[in-house]
């Protein structure tokens, strides 16, 4: 533990910083503008844009909802209209911005600016709207065709409204696109997510129509809930860990972190309220419906929750949002630490997906009804979620495996690695009795009455957070919370779609031939609903997600529990387990294995800088404090021997200090040579990172806090626990 009792300025050097100041957008007159009146202001939505015809906007509209083709004719009013729109906005540049299989995004400006007829004018083409041509080489491919092929292609994604990013010197329109190759491979993590919006949409009709439910159209829905860490920006760059690697690989852990439950909620540090208010100006102006923020439970620890949107756009916005934190962080002398586990022994950083299904008449399909046959209908949908996760919980695993999320899930503090359905109270004595066999019918009296109102009541109030479920039940929604702070969502949010479209395409065929055979649409559905609480129900559990009693138990159910990246992510790959993907078409065979090859890699990589960078910082700081101040003790000790006057603690000391040194320096030396001694094979390779070397640097980082809490604090030269989570 350290006790650093004042801030040490020879050793770090930050300063409390006065918050920054902002100007709020103001009318002529200098009154401040609501909210509504400026959101938005940065996005060019077409469909509310003067420029374009009506005729036009309702083309785009029909595009954007089915699998219908844009009109060269059509793109090039588009075209004119975002010129317009985003040059009398200042914007001298514009870029088509995409997501590529490294998690964040990409984008390469061009101007507005050209010649024609030598004449200076701003000009956008229909083409360069449409489609841009980067380098796909240059990119994470893993292995696949493509990297021969080195064309790629972006393409705009009309669904996600395009932007414009504001700097000190100019703006820039960014374009939403999806990045494919030549062959028409997805390259990104869009394509396959806007392929699963259309399984999802189409099942999710068969399903609606089976059983007399007017929509013309479904989405998916989802809301993000963002976790971030801030710390002083003098500290970030103090510490090479952090700047390498995201995490902080050793730090002894202040004597108060997060026991004292003072954090969590608590009154917002007015440095960092001042964050929090440009940060949400920004997200106001990009038309992103930033709703809530709040300290979280570990110091130094905040959140961020949107109202949601479609699932593409929620994918995108997130990217936005976690772009936006960091780079208004900066402003405010801070840096955002997006990293899953930036500090060992205080809560990690998650994203909670919160996700549903609605159609273009407003309905929520998670939401409980007010009639018999809707509550019917919520029944069977909740069960078909079940039996999607019932069925793929190990895919879902593995779209949110990475090296840092492996540092948070089975952690005591966020989901654990074992995926499982949370209902919540009421919703589990229902499915329990389904399951019983005691035919469910809503009028009858259970345990209460389920009549009407009730269930709705029930249901929603019964959302006790079970904080330890990675799928829980959430009064209207599931809420997927075990993916990583720093991870994109569309990875997930595809494999989510498409699990639960196999699911509602076979519910919709067994529905109609339930009805088609004399049943009612709600007898149907209550046989829909047993079918798959019947099949599924291991899959459902309310208790304590983190005791070992439920790993024992899940493995009695036969869950299945990949407790790190590489034993997750072989589930890409897996035939069996990837057939409902490709036989979907939400991702090709090729597709998921460049996926599997790119995050296997990328694992590797990630551990070897952090092993790297350890080394380094053991040599470059932990070692040379260490040897001074040894030398200081034998100073002294020589003394008291020379003047007769010993004492026992100076070399007790010295006694300490040196057999941790040794058996750090003992340990530095296996995993330099393990590093030296690694498998060919990837997935091998990764397997003894994780099973044998992250321990070993954790053992580690162990001696090096040792030493820390030994070590006079003017002496050490990194920032401490204590200097980053406590000092704003
Ligand atoms: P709660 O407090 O019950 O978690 P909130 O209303 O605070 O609910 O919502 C938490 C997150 O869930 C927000 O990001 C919100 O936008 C999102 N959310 C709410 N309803 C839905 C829905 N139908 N589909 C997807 N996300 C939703
Ligand atoms: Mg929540």
């Amino acid at each position: 533990m350290s006790l650093n009792t004042s801030l040490n300025k020879s050793r770090v050097n930050a300063t409390s910083r006065p918050e920054r100041s902002i100007e709020f957008p103001m009318d002529i007159n200098g009154k401040p503008l609501k909210v509504s009146q400026f959101y938005g202001e940065n996005t060019f939505d077409f469909l509310t844009a003067n420029e374009i015809p009506e005729a036009v906007k309702k083309e785009l509209k029909a595009v954007s909802t089915s699998k219908k083709k844009l009109s060269k004719e059509h793109a090039e009013i588009v075209a004119n209209a975002v010129v317009e729109w985003a040059t009398s906005r200042g914007a001298t540049h514009f870029c088509h911005w995409f997501q590529p299989l490294t998690g964040s995004t990409a984008e390469k400006h061009d101007a507005f600016f050209s010649l024609r007829n030598g004449e200076a004018i701003e000009y956008l083409s229909a083409s360069q709207l449409m489609q841009g041509e980067p380098d796909a080489s240059s990119f994470p491919n893993g292995g696949s065709r493509t990297t021969f092929e080195a064309r790629g292609y972006t393409s705009w994604d009309l669904t996600s409204p395009m932007f414009l990013l504001e700097n000190n010197n100019g703006k820039t329109l960014f374009i939403p696109t999806a990045f494919v190759s030549y062959t028409g491979q997805a390259l990104d993590i869009k394509t396959p997510l806007l392929r699963s919006e259309i399984q999802i949409n189409e099942a999710a009709l068969r399903f609606l129509n089976a059983i007399d439910v007017k929509a013309n159209y479904v989405k998916s829905s989802c809301g993000t809930e963002q976790e971030y860490f801030l710390i002083d920006k003098d500290f970030y760059y103090s510490r090479p860990d952090l700047v390498m690697t995201g995490r902080t690989l050793f730090g002894s852990l202040s004597a108060k972190n997060q026991q004292l439950d003072d954090h969590y909620f608590g009154d917002i540090d007015d440095r960092v309220l001042s964050f929090m208010q440009e940060f949400d100006l920004e997200l106001y102006k990009l038309g992103i419906p930033a709703k809530t923020r709040h300290n979280e439970v570990a110091p130094g620890q905040y959140e961020m929750a949107p109202i949601y949107s479609d699932s593409n756009i929620s994918a995108d916005n997130n990217q936005l949002v976690m772009a936006t934190i960091k780079k208004v962080a900066v402003k405010h002398n801070f840096v955002a630490l997006m990293h899953e586990k930036p500090f060992a022994g205080v809560n990690g950083s998650g994203k909670h997906l919160n996700w549903s299904l609605g159609t273009d008449q407003g309905l929520n399909m998670l939401e409980p009804g007010n009639e018999p046959h809707s509550n019917s209908r919520f029944l069977a949908v909740v069960a078909c979620v079940s039996e999607a996760i019932f069925r793929h919980g190990g895919m879902i695993r593995a779209s949110i495996a990475s090296a840092s999320n492996d540092h948070r899930l089975g952690a005591n503090e966020a989901p654990p690695s074992i995926i499982s359905v949370y209902l919540g109270d009421t919703l589990e004595r229902i499915f329990k009795s389904i399951k019983d066999g005691k035919t469910f019918n809503p009028t009858d009296d259970l345990d209460m009455d389920m009549g009407t109102q009730q269930l709705v009541q029930l249901a929603r109030d019964n959302t006790d957070r079970n904080r330890t479920s990675p799928f829980a039940f959430t009064g209207n929604k599931f809420e997927l919370r075990a993916c990583g702070s720093s991870a994109a969502i569309g990875l997930p949010l595809s494999i989510l779609n498409a699990a639960v479209a196999e699911v509602l395409n076979e519910s919709a065929s067994f529905l109609e031939s339930e009805i088609s055979g004399g049943a009612s649409v709600e007898k149907a559905l209550m046989s829909l609903t047993k079918k798959w609480v019947d099949s599924s129900y291991n899959i459902i559990f309310n208790g304590d997600g983190y005791s070992q009693e439920w790993v024992t138990e899940a493995e009695k159910r036969g869950l299945p529990n990949f407790r790190t990246t590489p034993d997750a992510l072989p589930a890409l790959v897996d035939e069996k387990l990837n057939a409902f993907l490709t036989k979907t078409g939400v991702f090709t065979k090729d597709e998921l294995e460049t996926r599997f090859n790119v995050l296997t890699e990328r694992y590797i990589t990630l551990r070897e800088i952090e092993f790297d960078t350890l080394v380094t910082m053991i040599h470059q700081h932990v070692l040379p404090s260490v040897i001074d101040y040894k030398v200081k003790l034998s100073e002294v000790i020589k003394n008291q021997k020379d003047s007769g006057f010993e004492s026992s603690v100076e070399k007790e000391l010295y006694k300490r200090i040196n057999f941790s040194t040794e058996t750090l320096y003992a340990r530095v030396d296996n995993m330099r040579n393990s590093l030296k001694s690694l498998p060919e094979d990837e997935l091998k390779k990764a397997k003894v990172i994780a099973g044998t070397l992250l321990p070993l640097s954790e053992e580690i980082a162990q001696y090096c806090n040792e030493l820390e809490e030994m070590i006079p604090d003017d002496q050490w030269t990194l920032p401490k626990y204590y200097d980053m989570l406590f000092l704003r």
